[in-house]
């Protein structure tokens, strides 16, 4: 149900770009201010001590029914406890598009390519395109020697082609890949994504050896932190990528049922803000990183990642304090903190979809 007047007060505005101040007044689904008076009848939240931001964006997720039903996770657990209120499915194998349109949060997705001993299979592919029309908005491709011994840069090649001839993206999950990290980024094309850049494992990027990273924001290629928990980063590459100035421009949760189950349904967008503030990330470049920039990366600027009179009503209430964590990661690394990023509340359209 959403409410004809819904006011926001005393938080920490963040717009998408900046921080200000300001109450929010919500009716129905659209937001009507963004100064209003504290005494407005109706529906009242009071935000006092959190940063109000404009809905997140998780721009790497496995949606049920969407990915694969080894990794897909219900869309409302991938969205409501973390904040987001836009999702994109990092690999869709399943056409259900009447599904996804069902679904409270906004959504886009990634199509699935195949790669077998007969080389580059778009007969999937073509198939998802079609059923997901316009939510789909690129093609996203298993990038790994470990689950495919077939995969070699040449297939990559073929993929960008196909892609930038339709006018969509390619996500590349870079982990075990068979060529180096600046190989796959000289061959991507500008607003092509890499996810899982600061994976451990084989062709990594190597201390004191950027050159990729540097590659990708001289081309345009966005660098998504994908951090998938447990599995696809690593606690020491990261921290070291940060301290030599290398920050993703976009981080993303890469959430499947494994990664949510395994850290008893903690894991989301909030921790993965919460290890990049742990390993030295600023609040803005992170709060940037799933609002505004996220929404740059897959053109959904018009519907997310800003917080502005007439935009839909899509809010993280959210908080920095006492939330520990320690994770390890597969190469025995250890990041913890005792203090992490909370989500408090989650509107999506002027309706609350979680509130703790
Ligand atoms: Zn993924």
């Amino acid at each position: 149900m959403a409410f004809n007047n819904f006011l926001i007060k005393n938080g920490k505005l963040w717009t998408g770009t900046e921080f200000t101040t300001g109450n929010i007044l919500i009716q129905k689904d659209t937001i009507v201010s963004l100064d209003a008076p504290d005494d407005v009848k109706g529906y009242v939240y009071d935000a006092e001590g959190c940063i109000v931001s404009t809905g997140l964006l998780d721009i790497h997720t496995h949606i049920y029914k969407v990915s694969w039903d080894m990794y897909g996770y219900p869309a409302e657990l991938v969205s409501a406890p973390f904040g987001v209120t836009a999702a994109v499915d990092g690999g869709a194998e399943q056409s259900d598009r009447a599904y996804l349109d069902t679904m409270m949060i906004k959504t886009r997705v990634f199509a699935s390519v195949r790669i077998d001993e007969n080389g580059v299979d778009f007969t999937l592919t073509e198939k998802m395109l079609q059923a997901y029309g316009d939510r789909a908005i690129g093609v996203k491709v298993y990038f790994d020697q470990s689950g495919n011994q077939f995969v070699n840069l040449a297939h990559l090649q073929e993929i960008c082609s196909y892609a930038k001839a339709r006018g969509l993206k390619v996500m590349v999950h870079c982990n075990h890949s068979p060529s180096s990290m600046w190989d796959i980024v000289n061959t991507l094309n500008k607003g092509d994504i890499l996810t899982h850049i600061y994976h451990g494992d084989i062709n990594t990027i190597e201390a004191d050896d950027y050159a990729a990273y540097k590659l990708a924001k001289e081309k345009g290629v966005i660098l998504d932190s994908g951090n998938a928990g447990h599995v696809h980063t690593d606690f020491a590459v990261m921290p070291r990528a940060f301290a030599a100035g290398y920050f993703p421009d976009t981080i993303s949760s890469d959430i499947t049922c494994f990664s949510a189950f395994n850290r008893g349904g903690r894991y989301g967008l909030t921790m993965c803000m919460s290890m990049a503030r742990t390993a030295g990330m600023k609040e803005e470049d992170i709060l940037r990183a799933v609002t505004s920039d996220a929404a740059k990366a897959v053109g959904m600027e018009n519907e997310c990642g800003t917080l502005a009179v007439g935009r839909k009503a899509d809010i993280a209430v959210l908080s920095y304090g006492k939330e520990p964590y320690c994770l390890k990661d597969p190469a025995g690394n250890i990041l913890r903190d005792e203090n992490g990023y909370i989500c408090h509340l989650t509107v999506s359209n002027g309706q609350i979809l979680y509130r703790r």
